[in-house]
């Protein structure tokens, strides 16, 4: 790493803290995954600006203060197995992966999955399966899961991933109207299986969940 490389890190961590990522393990994550290897081309040199990205298929990387805000409020412990809808550039779903036992990401485009998984394999992250296929359905034969983040925004968090969240299991999902402002929601499932609880955590825009499946 050069200075250079090390003062913008540095500058990145700290950032991250003033925006509210104070939790250790997800800044210790932040820290070891470079955002820097899932922003190609033009946009590479804005990797560790607080902004999001375009990336293949029409869609987005999310801000880096918007991804450690959404796996703090997720609360994944290390025995966990998590669920994400939504894998895009693979940033995500790669910190999450520093923090659980295994994840599991769904991404409607092939294009972009088969990116995520060979970033993964040369960045040796062995614990993350990437898939495609229509999230809104989770994972039914491989859940339920402890955690599950969907990171494209939804009407109302879908059923299906509902079910599939242990008792006890935290999902955080945006909601609202895709070209509106969303909001951030966190659904917990009481440990007695009795339903859910839903706490509003703050104001999100994410591309929309896309019900089936592209051409490409
Ligand atoms: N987590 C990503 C950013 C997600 S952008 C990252 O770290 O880079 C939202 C992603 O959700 C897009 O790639 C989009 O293709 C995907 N998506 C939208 N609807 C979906 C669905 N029904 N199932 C699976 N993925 C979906």
């Amino acid at each position: 790493m050069t200075p250079e490389d090390a003062t913008r890190k540095m500058q990145f961590l700290f950032h991250l803290r003033q925006k509210g990522v104070t939790d250790l393990r997800v800044l210790k994550a932040m820290e070891v995954i470079d955002r820097g290897a899932f922003v190609r081309g033009h946009f590479a040199d804005r990797a560790y600006d607080d902004m999001p990205l375009p990336i293949a298929s029409g869609q987005t990387i999310s801000q880096p203060s918007v991804v450690g805000l959404m796996t703090q409020a997720l609360q994944v412990q290390p025995r966990d197995t998590v669920l994400e809808i939504g894998t895009g550039s693979g940033y995500q779903a790669a910190i999450l992966g520093q923090l659980a036992r295994r994840v599991y990401t769904i991404d409607r485009y092939r294009t972009l999955t088969r990116e995520a998984e060979i970033l993964f394999t040369k960045m040796g992250l062995v614990n993350i399966t990437v898939l495609t296929g229509d999230g809104s359905f989770g994972l039914p034969e491989q859940g339920p899961f402890d955690r599950i983040l969907v990171t494209a925004a939804a009407e109302d968090p879908p059923g299906p991933l509902l079910q599939q969240l242990k008792p006890g299991g935290v999902m955080v999902v945006p909601v609202g109207q895709s070209d509106a402002v969303q909001s951030l929601i966190r659904v917990t499932r009481r440990e007695d299986g009795s339903g859910f609880d839903y706490d509003e955590l703050m104001p999100v825009r994410f591309v929309p969940l896309v019900d089936g499946l592209p051409r490409d």
